[in-house]
């Protein structure tokens, strides 16, 4: 796949792509340090990526060297209305979802906000992306994954020749928490209706959540992010995959592998 320069914008330089001896292997840029929890992002510049040869046969790269799909994992399903309460289920866009997000003070996040962050992107999306909670770049702009994790997600979006355009992108809690620590039980389930409804609303194919936090909240359970990973849940018959967090992919070299494994999955499950 080719960057289309000039359209190669700074969110797409964190994903440096290199083929090795053949093979599929995606190597992220490494070496960006990112502190704090999953939520924290930072706004120094990003680096370049490297421009990926076209596949002389013309496949799409990520095909190449992709594990098949695992089988299945946990299979959830969230109770019908009461969670959401009537009222919540009576909302039927995103954007009304969004402006009750917005406009309501559910937890104690809400007081040290700037901005919610309910969500952004396609409402027909076929992929939803779940990440923990926004970080100081997404509280000042109201959007999720606009700092440098966001940049690395939309690096490998791109890789998997899925446009950030087509997804939508959405967090477990919709306000930061201060420090970017991770949210607390009691800040998830005052939140997690939301992500319900939305999810209610938009019927994805297939659903992406990033890091432990995301998928415990998710899955309803308390496992380790490599008990979860390489697995097809499903999420109200929607099948769900586990992948690190973009910041702690940042963080850790050693976790870009099984990234680019689990969103291959992720991909073929498109395909599906
Ligand atoms: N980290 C998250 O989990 N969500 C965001 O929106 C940004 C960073």
């Amino acid at each position: 796949m080719r960057w289309r320069s000039p359209l190669a914008d700074e969110r797409r330089r964190y994903l440096q792509q290199q083929m090795e001896l053949g093979g599929a292997e995606v190597v992220l840029s490494a070496g960006q340090r990112v502190g704090g929890t999953a939520g924290q992002t930072d706004s120094r510049p990003p680096k370049r990526t490297e421009v990926v040869p076209a596949d002389a046969s013309g496949n799409a790269r990520w095909k190449r060297g992709a594990p098949p799909i695992p089988g299945p994992g946990l299979a959830v399903e969230t109770p019908e209305h009461p969670l959401l309460g009537d009222d919540l289920a009576s909302l039927t866009t995103l954007d009304e979802i969004a402006e009750r997000i917005r406009t309501t003070h559910c937890c104690g996040l809400c007081a040290t906000r700037t901005n919610a962050v309910p969500g952004d992107g396609n409402p027909n999306a076929r992929l939803v992306l779940v990440g923990e909670g926004p970080g100081a770049n997404e509280d000042a702009q109201g959007k999720p994954f606009v700092g440098q994790a966001g940049s690395l997600l939309n690096g490998i979006l791109e890789a998997i020749e899925v446009p950030r355009e087509s997804v939508y992108i959405t967090n477990i809690v919709k306000c930061r928490p201060p420090q970017n620590r991770k949210p607390l039980p009691d800040e998830i389930a005052a939140c997690i209706p939301y992500l319900h409804r939305q999810l209610e609303i938009i019927q994805p194919k297939v659903i992406l959540a990033l890091g432990s936090t995301a998928a415990e909240a998710m899955l309803g359970v308390r496992k380790s992010l490599g008990e979860l990973r390489n697995k097809v849940h499903t999420y109200n018959g929607i099948p769900l995959v586990v992948t690190y967090h973009p910041a702690a992919l940042l963080r850790n070299p050693n976790w870009k592998k099984p990234t680019w494994d689990d969103v291959r999955i992720v991909r073929q499950l498109l395909d599906r």
